[in-house]
């Protein structure tokens, strides 16, 4: 096949719409773009083609569902010559958030997916019935394509039961599918992959510690390639603190404060998910605003820049523990990838593990893989830049491709 090949990744939330046309030779973004604000008297609608083709377009009008979100997106596609109907887009990946303990990999969508992912709806009420919504759009726009489903859960199910599972009733757990899940599986992924390659090492005799520091945030251990232990749970509010969640708690608070305080439990999940993490500590979830008010002195973002860092070693410590060997820990996402201060602060007094940064080249700020330890350094410290969409979109191929000749439905 000669005639290039490209997939549309959609990320459905609740009120938006993300998607990137990607070509699949190159790896390049030839268009990307937002609708936000679905269903509200003024969506908008951003799309960026890929440079030089043209600079970037908004507007602001009434977009009914995502059905108008998608048609909207498609024909700004449609407007720099990349129409959704083209013979090129080979295939539609979709970012879904929870598989649950069924999707393993990605998944070929087709009815019985649809409805398994529908089954799962519990496990993510927020997030999943967006991804859901997204999908069934997308084929009704084109019902002749292949769609895939790429879970944000499955790069994490190679994980030893004893890793995954809590110790808690088991049969209570097991009828409530109560596990350890993990998400930003395609971020994990990707980043465990290239930072092998930053190496110069071979993927299966590779040991990491990916540290994704975004908005949420999630550290993972990969032993050769596979995913030994993360630390988000059976939802995303589990390990490290994030921006807005609290990450690990004692479970009995929440018990506490239904008790003693009179809080409802959506009100508690509200507290949890929303109003703890950085927010909860300091009144700020942004990085750079934090950072800003330590240089001013301010005691509150002190703390919580020293409680979020102070998680990271404890986290670093504990997958040093569950790997044995690590050759490197690597930071990612918006936080990992442009908070110096935060690496240096994650790997401080780690000397005796093999763990520092070298200042030099920990402050370079660079879009590229990179180390940041000092030359000839035990464990390598790396920034690899993510790319979920790249991932997703090249799962989605793989798995598009192998339609002909490979199984129609590889989900188990
Ligand atoms: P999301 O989880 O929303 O995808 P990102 O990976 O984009 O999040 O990360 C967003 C966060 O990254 C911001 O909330 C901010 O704290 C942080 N961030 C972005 N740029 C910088 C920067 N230059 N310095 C420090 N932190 C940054």
């Amino acid at each position: 096949m000669s005639r290039p090949a490209r997939v549309l990744v959609l990320n459905s939330g609740s009120s938006s719409l993300k998607y990137q046309l990607i070509d699949m030779d190159s790896g390049d973004r030839l268009a990307s773009g937002l609708v936000e604000r679905i269903g509200e008297r003024s969506s908008r609608v951003v799309h960026t083609p890929l440079a030089p083709a043209g600079g970037r377009r908004e507007r602001t009008e009434r977009v009914a569902d995502h059905g108008e979100a998608l048609r909207a997106a498609s024909a700004e596609l449609r407007a720099d010559g990349l129409g959704l109907d083209s013979p090129e887009v080979a295939a539609v990946g979709h970012r879904v958030v929870h598989g649950g303990p069924r999707f393993t990999e990605p998944a070929l969508v087709d009815d019985d997916v649809l409805a398994e992912i529908e089954k799962l709806v519990p496990l993510a009420p927020l997030h999943n019935p967006a991804n859901l919504m997204g999908i069934r759009t997308a084929r009704e726009l084109r019902p002749d394509l292949p769609q895939v489903a790429v879970f944000d859960t499955a790069f994490h199910a190679t994980m030893p039961e004893h890793a995954y599972r809590y110790a808690v009733d088991t049969a209570t757990a097991d009828a409530h599918l109560v596990r350890r899940y993990g998400f930003h599986g395609t971020s994990h992924a990707y980043v465990s992959r290239r930072a092998a390659e930053l190496l110069g090492r071979p993927l299966e005799d590779t040991n990491v510690i990916v540290l994704h520091l975004g908005n949420g945030a999630s550290a993972s251990a990969v032993a050769g390639g596979r995913c030994v232990d993360t630390s988000m749970g059976l939802t995303p509010l589990e390990g490290l603190v994030m921006g807005t969640r609290s990450g690990d708690i004692d479970p009995a608070v929440v018990f506490h404060l239904s008790r003693v305080a009179g809080m409802g439990i959506d009100e508690i999940d509200e507290l949890l998910n929303k109003k703890s993490g950085l927010v909860g500590l300091c009144g700020d979830n942004d990085m750079r605003e934090i950072r800003r008010r330590i240089d001013e002195g301010d005691r509150a973002a002190e703390l919580a820049f020293a409680v979020y860092t102070h998680r990271l070693r404890k986290y670093i410590g504990a997958y040093t523990a569950v790997l044995g060997r690590v050759d490197a820990v690597v930071f990612t996402a918006g936080v990992g990838e442009n908070a110096a201060e935060v690496r240096e602060a994650a790997v401080a007094g780690l000397e005796g593990f093999g763990l520092a940064v070298d200042a030099g080249r920990n402050a370079v700020r660079s879009g590229e893989p990179r180390l940041v330890s000092p030359e000839g350094a035990r464990v390598a410290v790396a920034v690899v830049p993510t790319d979920e969409e790249l991932e997703i979109a090249r799962q989605t191929f793989a798995l598009a491709s192998s339609r002909d000749g490979g199984p129609e439905k590889r989900h188990a």
